[in-house]
C-alpha cells in the first residue's frame, strides 16, 4: 500500500513497465505523410451520446459534428481508464496504464516512455500544449516533449490557486501561440519552409460541478451547457488555423465519459462500463489532404478502437511510427477498410488507491466484454451495449478464458513501486477536484469489490462532485460514515465540512479520526491546529503543526502555519523566518505573505513590511476581497 514515506521517496519508487502484449507497431515501415500539423483536442468527461454526430437530438455541438461530417468517426471508441491523467497519458503514449505507469490521478507517467510529444518534436516539430484542469499539471509528466507546457490556472477570485480553468483562456492561450507560430514564418513567401507543429488542447468544462448547480436546472441539461461551451470554444479554435488549416489533422476525443445513475454510478473514475468508458473520437481531414494516404471523408466506423490507438495513427499520418504501442494504426479504418479483431483493455485502480477497494480491468473481444473482480462479469456488448445482463454465470468457459487474458495487461496487485504526488498540495487540488490521491491504510484481507459498494460509491461521488454544500454536504458525509465509518477521507472531508461552518467543537474528533485511520496526510493535523488556535491553544496548535511538518517536511502550507502561530506567541523573528521560508516554497500563498507584512511592522520594519504588503497587491487579482485590508495596512505604514 501506499505509504507516507513512498510518497516522499517518488523519484525511486516509480519503476517504468513497459508493455506490449496485443498491439505492438513493433517496426511497421514509415509510410507518406498525409498531414504536416496535428492538432489534438481532448474534451474531458465528454460522453459519446452526449454529442450531436453520434445521435443526442438535444446536442448544442455544430463544431464537432461538423468535424465529424467531413471526418471519420469512430463509433465505438473506449478510454484505456476512465479517469483524467491515465487516459491522457494513453492517448499520448498509445500505451495502456501499466505501460506508461500512471494507474491513477496524482500518480505520475513514467518519465522514459515516448509520447507523441517527444517523438514529434525529435522530427522537428514545434510542439504545445494547453491544459484546462489540474490533474494534468506539468508536475505529472506529461509536459515531456512540448516546447510549451500551457498549464498555468490563474487564482480564484479570493487568491487561492485555482484547480482548472475556462475553456476561453485555454483557447486563447492556444491562438496567441498559433499566431506566433504562424509569425514565425516569412510572411511574403509563397511557400514557406513552415515548421510543422502539433498542439494539444485540453477543455474541462463537462467535468463535474455542471454550471451552477444553485440554479436548479436539471443536471443532464448542465452537463449539456458544459459541452456547448466547449464546443462553441473549439470552433474559435478550427477558425483560428487559417491557411495552416489545409495541412492540418484534426484529432477530437473525450478522455473517459460520466455516470448519470446507470449501474448505480455517478461521475467516474472506479467503474469500468461503457458509461464512462465510451467516448467520442473523431479524425478530421481537411479537403486538400483527402485521398492522400487513401484517407476518407464521411466515414463511420463501427470496428471497436481505443484512445491507445490514437498515438499510432497520429504518427503513421505524419510518416512516422509511434514504437512499442499497445495501440495500433487505424489508418485502414481512415480509408474505409475493416480493422483487424484483436483484444481492447481498460481499467481502473482508483478504487484500489483511494479506497482500498478491489481495482476492476476489463477486456473486450468479439462480441464479449469481461471485467475482472472479486465477483467477475461478463456481457455481451454487440447485443446489450447497456451492459444489463451478466453472462459470467452461463459463460463460464468464456469468463475464464478471459480472465486469463486480462492477466497479460495487468494483475489486480497494485505495483509497489507506485507512489502518488510527493507534493501534498498537489493531493489537495486533487482532493478539490473530487480525486483524492493518497490511500487509506492497508487493512490486510481481501478487498471488497467495488460494486458491492456501489451506492457508497455514488454518495462519494455526490460529495466530491460538488454539487452538495453546507448542510447537504455535512449531512451526506454523516451518511456515509455510517456504513463506512473507518473511511479516513470522509472523516476528513466533514471535519473540513465543519471546520468551514465555523463548528470546531465538531470537527476536532472527526479530524482525530481521520488521524487515526492512517491517512499519510498533514492536512488532519492542519485542520487541528485551526481549531486549537482558534480556542487560543497555542501550544496545542503547536504540536499539531509539528505532527504535520514531520509527515511533510516541504509542505509550505504547514511552515506558513507555523509562522502565523508564532507571531500570535510573540516570536516575531521566528514568525519571519518561517513565512519568508513558506513564501520560497510557494510564492502564491497569499496568507503567508499578509502575515509576513504584519510581523515586519510589528518588528519596527515599515520598509520591509510596505514591499511585502506592495509584492502582495502586484499578486491579487484585481477582484480580490484581500486588497483593502492590504491598502490598510500600507496606508498605516506611511
Ligand atoms: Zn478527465
Amino acid at each position: 500500500m501506499l505509504n507516507a514515506k513512498c510518497r516522499m521517496l517518488i523519484s525511486i519508487c516509480i519503476v517504468h513497465l513497459a508493455l506490449c502484449i496485443s498491439g505492438c507497431t513493433g517496426s511497421a515501415p514509415s509510410g507518406k505523410p498525409v498531414a504536416q500539423n496535428v492538432v489534438l483536442i481532448t474534451i474531458d468527461t465528454l460522453r459519446a451520446d452526449h454529442v450531436g454526430a453520434y445521435g443526442w437530438t438535444r446536442a448544442r455541438t455544430p463544431t464537432l459534428d461538423a468535424l465529424a461530417r467531413e471526418g471519420v468517426v469512430f463509433d465505438r471508441a473506449y478510454a484505456a481508464a476512465p479517469i483524467t491523467l491515465p487516459s491522457h497519458a494513453s492517448i499520448l503514449t498509445g500505451r495502456y496504464p501499466p505501460g506508461h505507469g500512471s494507474r491513477d490521478n496524482g500518480i505520475r507517467v513514467s518519465a522514459t516512455v515516448p509520447t507523441l510529444a517527444t517523438e514529434l518534436r525529435a522530427r522537428g516539430f514545434s510542439t504545445a500544449a494547453f491544459v484546462a484542469a489540474f490533474p494534468l499539471d506539468h508536475q505529472f509528466g506529461l509536459d515531456r516533449g512540448f516546447d510549451v507546457y500551457g498549464d498555468r490556472l490563474g487564482h480564484e477570485p479570493d487568491g487561492r490557486p485555482a484547480n482548472e480553468r475556462p475553456a476561453s483562456q485555454v483557447i486563447d492561450d492556444a491562438i496567441a501561440w498559433l499566431r506566433l507560430h504562424a509569425a514565425r514564418l516569412p510572411p511574403d513567401r509563397p511557400a514557406p519552409p513552415a515548421r510543422p507543429f502539433f498542439l494539444w488542447v485540453h477543455l474541462f468544462e463537462p467535468h463535474a460541478p455542471y454550471g451552477r448547480p444553485d440554479t436548479g436546472r436539471p443536471v443532464i441539461d448542465r452537463y449539456d451547457d458544459e459541452i456547448a461551451t466547449a464546443d462553441r470554444e473549439l470552433g474559435r479554435l478550427v477558425k483560428a488555423l487559417g491557411p495552416a488549416a489545409n495541412d492540418t489533422l484534426i484529432v477530437a476525443a473525450g478522455d473517459h465519459g460520466e455516470a448519470f445513475g446507470e449501474h448505480g454510478e455517478f461521475a467516474h473514475s472506479i467503474f469500468v462500463y461503457d458509461t464512462t468508458l465510451r467516448v467520442p473520437l473523431i479524425f478530421y481531414f481537411p479537403a486538400a489532404l483527402s485521398g492522400r494516404g487513401g484517407t476518407r471523408r464521411g466515414v463511420r466506423v463501427a470496428d471497436p478502437v481505443s484512445l491507445v490507438d490514437v498515438a499510432p495513427t497520429v504518427m503513421h499520418a505524419v510518416g512516422a511510427e509511434m514504437k512499442d504501442a499497445d495501440g495500433i494504426d487505424l489508418a485502414p479504418a481512415l480509408g474505409g477498410s475493416p480493422l483487424p479483431n484483436r483484444e481492447l483493455y481498460a481499467e481502473s485502480f482508483a478504487p484500489v488507491i483511494e479506497f482500498g477497494w478491489a481495482p476492476l480491468r476489463a477486456l473486450r473481444a468479439g462480441p464479449w466484454k469481461y471485467i475482472a473482480a472479486p465477483r467477475p462479469e461478463l456481457y455481451n456488448v454487440d447485443e446489450d451495449a447497456d451492459e444489463r445482463t451478466d453472462r459470467a454465470a452461463g459463460q463460464t468457459a468464456i469468463a475464464q478464458g478471459l480472465d486469463q487474458r486480462v492477466g497479460r495487461y495487468a494483475g489486480p496487485a497494485l505495483p509497489k513501486s507506485l507512489a502518488p504526488a510527493a507534493d501534498p498540495q498537489a493531493a489537495e487540488r486533487l482532493r478539490a477536484l473530487g480525486y483524492s490521491a493518497s490511500a487509506p491504510g492497508d487493512s490486510g484481507g481481501p478487498r471488497p469489490d467495488p460494486k458491492d459498494r456501489r451506492e457508497l460509491a455514488a454518495r462519494i461521488a455526490q460529495v466530491t462532485s460538488g454539487e452538495l454544500a453546507g448542510a447537504a454536504l455535512i449531512s451526506a458525509l454523516e451518511g456515509i460514515l455510517r456504513d463506512d465509518p473507518r473511511n479516513g477521507q470522509a472523516h476528513l472531508r466533514l471535519g473540513y465540512a465543519r471546520l468551514q461552518a465555523g463548528d470546531c467543537a465538531r470537527a476536532e474528533p472527526e479530524l482525530e479520526r481521520a488521524i487515526a485511520s492512517g491517512l499519510p496526510s498533514a492536512d488532519a493535523y492542519l485542520g487541528l491546529a485551526t481549531c486549537r488556535g482558534r480556542r487560543h491553544d497555542l501550544a496545542g496548535a503547536e504540536r499539531a503543526l509539528a505532527e504535520a511538518g514531520r509527515l511533510e517536511p516541504a509542505n509550505a502550507v504547514v511552515t506558513a502555519n507555523l509562522g502565523i502561530l508564532r507571531a500570535a506567541k510573540g516570536d516575531l523573528p521566528g514568525a519571519i523566518e518561517a513565512l519568508k521560508s513558506a513564501l520560497a516554497a510557494d510564492p502564491d500563498l497569499h496568507e503567508a505573505r499578509f502575515n509576513l507584512a504584519i510581523a515586519y511592522a510589528k518588528s519596527g520594519r515599515k520598509a520591509d513590511a510596505a514591499a511585502a504588503a506592495r509584492d502582495l497587491l502586484s499578486r491579487l487579482p484585481a477582484s480580490a476581497p484581500q486588497r483593502a485590508e492590504v491598502e490598510r495596512l500600507l496606508a498605516s505604514l506611511r
